[in-house]
């Protein structure tokens, strides 16, 4: 009996691995999250210097994900391998530097703690198979992108694309649905908010959403349909105007400052595509529509 027969044939082994899975992935979503907007603007700002044809900028120190080795922000001590290990070290280290003693951001151990519940969840939803392994990768991919968005009002491409490109190869082999609703679902959730947008426009003359929550909807239609297009639109308009208003309050910013959408997006396009059909359907039997 391989290690993936054990999987397969017992579920509780498959949740615990996959609970396991995800703290690893939530220790590399933090350096993700962390990282990626700045390597990304690094770029944007080469990119533009070469379009203005200006002098390039001095050689800056070499930044990507593997580089350079994690550091306390306060002390620059180097985090040692035993200090990295996800949850665990956080709650060994008291969420402390060893060195300096500085506090830790507790949102660390909590993005690997939702990482490794999403993941255990998955596990226990699908069971062990293809459907359960792609949807660990959305998930992952939604969370980093949820955390960026919120932080810097940003939908990295090289996040979103390549998942929308996914979510059409898993529909190809008929995953989730078949694969011309998948591929209407893309379309649809591109073009609807894009006119939304568009109209917003014509009206106020300001930029009321990004391009970056357009190609976010066209990747969740890609992966549940056209069907999920609606409840996800209407989920996240409710929650973020609720939640929005709420924030706006309690920060006293005026009603212009921009709030970012993806995080209500990528949450209600998640449940919607793992409950899409059973929550529209005892929705129409409540209201007496079926
Ligand atoms: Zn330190």
């Amino acid at each position: 009996m391989t290690f993936f027969d054990l999987l397969a044939q017992y579920p509780p082994a498959f949740v615990a691995s996959a609970f396991i899975l995800g703290l690893i992935v939530g220790s590399f979503l933090n350096v993700l999250i962390h990282r990626l907007p700045t390597m990304l603007e690094r770029d944007w700002q080469a990119e533009a210097r070469q379009i203005l044809s200006l002098p390039a900028a001095p050689e800056q120190p070499r930044y990507n994900l593997m580089f350079p080795p994690s550091e306390c922000p306060h002390c620059a001590h180097r985090i040692r391998a035993w200090e990295n290990l996800p949850l665990i070290s956080y709650l060994f280290l008291r969420g402390r530097c060893s060195s300096c003693k500085s506090t830790i951001s507790p949102r660390y151990p909590l993005i690997e703690l939702a990482s490794a519940g999403l993941t255990a969840f998955i596990a226990w939803h699908f069971g062990f198979g293809w459907a359960a392994l792609s949807v660990m990768l959305l998930s992952w991919g939604l969370l980093a992108m949820s955390l960026i968005d919120a932080d810097h009002q940003l939908l990295p491409d090289v996040l979103v694309l390549p998942l929308l490109w996914l979510g059409l190869i898993v529909n190809a082999f008929g995953l989730f649905v078949p694969l011309q609703e998948a591929i209407w679902g893309a379309v649809a959730g591109y073009l609807c908010l894009w006119s939304v947008s568009w109209v917003y426009k014509l009206i106020t003359g300001r930029d009321g959403m990004g391009q970056g929550d357009f190609k976010l909807l066209a990747m969740l239609g890609a992966w549940g349909g056209w069907q999920i297009l609606p409840l996800t639109v209407l989920m996240s308009s409710l929650v973020g105007a609720v939640l929005g208003l709420l924030l706006l309050r309690l920060s006293n910013r005026d009603t212009s400052t921009q709030i970012p959408f993806g995080p209500y997006l990528a949450i209600a396009g998640w449940i919607a595509l793992l409950w899409g059909g059973q929550i529209t359907t005892s929705y129409l039997q409540l209201s007496g529509l079926r």
